[in-house]
């Protein structure tokens, strides 16, 4: 499922995770206090600085993922016709998850070629 998203996605998908491993783990830590009285109050501290940490680095992922939606490529999809998004040289359509590349030297398929081939197979239909 990580694999299979364009990494801007990705990004997005990791930042929400960390959050919510930050949160969770405060949460549980300030239950422990609540279960185990005294001995809890460790858990609870240790709880709270993880998590406030995977919270900051939540905040790094998406402050990232802005800076570097913001130097992506904006083209259209060949295969569905919408406009993506594209990190680097190669990444996936952020709706159909194709593969597009702006390397020719990597392309199994040019646009032309891809063009080419919907078509014929329009008419044969
Ligand atoms: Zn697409």
């Amino acid at each position: 499922m990580f694999f299979k998203s364009s990494k801007i996605n990705s990004f997005r998908l990791w930042g929400l995770l960390l959050t919510m491993f930050g949160m969770g783990l405060m949460v549980l830590g300030t239950a422990g206090i609540v279960f185990w009285g005294q001995s809890g109050k460790i858990v609870a501290a240790i709880g709270l600085v993880i998590g406030l940490v995977a919270m900051l680095g939540s905040l790094a992922v998406y402050f990232w993922a802005g800076m570097l939606s913001t130097s992506a490529v904006q083209l259209e999809c060949p295969e569905c016709h919408k406009l993506t998004k594209m990190l680097g040289k190669t990444d996936r359509c952020m709706f159909c998850k194709t593969i597009l590349t702006l390397d020719p030297l990597q392309a199994t398929i040019t646009a032309d070629e891809l063009e080419a081939n919907q078509s014929t197979n329009l008419t044969a239909k």
